[in-house]
């Protein structure tokens, strides 16, 4: 993981060598301006991976990768491509030439491996930053597209990179998200949970995991069809995701189980969330079928919080989640669209 972080900075740090070099000797003033632009948000992507290498070097960032070796052989060969793509130093450059090596640079860096890098972040801050790698991608499209107007080649090639992208955006959105509810999906949730119980266990920070259950779910689908199921499926992940914030994690868990981490809250906090979301799940009027048909569902929730001290050994999520799961059951247990008595998980002694 470290080295394939150590990668990506030399990565960025190439392309932002490039572009500064490229900007002084592009002829072209305009272009010449793009690049310099170009140059700058290299170096934010730099910061980026300075900061999670940091992370990874106090033990805060899950390993993600299953297979290293081959991750880091695929950036290997991806560095070479890209060394291979810069024009050398020294000589003007016409704005042509400029470009061409800058769509190279865009097209070789468009590689998964760094959505995922991006992800390890905490979601608002992914979210930005996906945005702002975005931006940073339409800005050489729209200088291609501008600069070769009428030109059917080039304008081929940058909506070639365009699709790319978002193609790339796509395929990184199947592997972590529900597709019915736009959720993180059980594998995306597990990856975050490990990720803050190690922060929370290495900082001796409180740290709140939620299981949620749809009551009575079966009897909706038997009643209405598997379509009105889905529609409550939708509605109750919206009801979760507007009353958790940014930095809480939300994800379908599997059927119809939904889970919530929510980091740096405590016992008192986790309680309010749950009541908060426990309430808006109970508002919602889900219109099924064209018969004026209505499911008003409700959920039974468990709690559990971590409250270790700082520097103990991070929980496993299989711990933390079957902790919450014993407190949903009790919740279940004892009548259901209520929330259980958050468990208490304390370093013993
Ligand atoms: P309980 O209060 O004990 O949770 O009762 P329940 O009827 O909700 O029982 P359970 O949680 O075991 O039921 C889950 C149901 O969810 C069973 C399954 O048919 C249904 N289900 C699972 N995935 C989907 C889905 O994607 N769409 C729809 N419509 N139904 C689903
Ligand atoms: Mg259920």
């Amino acid at each position: 993981m470290r080295s394939i972080l150590e990668l990506s900075i030399r990565m960025d740090n190439i392309a932002q060598r490039a572009y500064t070099a490229m900007s002084r000797a592009c002829t072209d003033t305009t272009v010449s301006e793009v690049l310099s632009q170009m140059a700058a948000e290299e170096g934010e992507h730099v910061a980026w991976w300075r900061e999670l290498l940091e992370a990874w070097d106090n033990g805060l960032l899950p390993d993600i990768y299953a297979d290293t070796g081959a991750i880091h052989e695929q950036m290997t060969e991806i560095l070479a491509s890209l060394q291979a793509s810069i024009p050398p130093d020294g000589r003007p450059l016409s704005a042509d030439e400029a470009l061409s090596a800058s769509v190279a640079i865009e097209f070789f860096m468009l590689d998964p491996v760094f959505g995922d890098l991006l992800d390890l972040a905490e979601p608002a801050i992914a979210r930005q930053r996906h945005d702002a790698y975005s931006h940073h991608i339409e800005r050489l499209i729209t200088a291609v597209e501008m600069h070769y107007e009428g030109s059917t080649l080039a304008g081929f090639l940058a909506r070639v990179l365009r699709r790319s992208w978002r193609e790339n955006r796509a395929l990184a959105q199947f592997a972590t998200r529900d597709m019915l509810t736009g959720l993180s999906n059980r594998r995306a949730f597990g990856q975050r949970l490990r990720q803050w119980a190690a922060w929370s266990a290495r900082y001796g920070r409180p740290l709140t995991v939620m299981l949620l259950d749809i009551d009575g779910f079966k009897s909706v689908n038997d009643t209405h069809g598997h379509a009105a199921g889905d529609l409550v499926l939708s509605a109750v992940a919206r009801a979760i995701e507007s009353t958790t914030r940014a930095s809480d994690v939300a994800a379908r868990y599997g059927g119809d189980e939904f889970a919530v981490l929510a980091p740096e809250t405590g016992p008192e906090d986790a309680r309010l969330l749950a009541n908060r979301v426990l309430a808006s799940v109970r508002d919602l009027e889900v219109a099924v079928g064209d018969h004026g048909g209505v499911v008003r569902p409700t959920v039974s929730i468990g709690l559990t919080v971590t409250m270790d001290r700082p520097d103990s050994d991070p929980r496993s999520t299989d711990e933390l989640l079957a902790s919450a799961d014993h407190g949903m059951y009790s919740a279940k247990q004892s009548g259901r669209d209520r929330v259980s008595d958050p468990i208490l998980l304390l370093t013993a002694g």
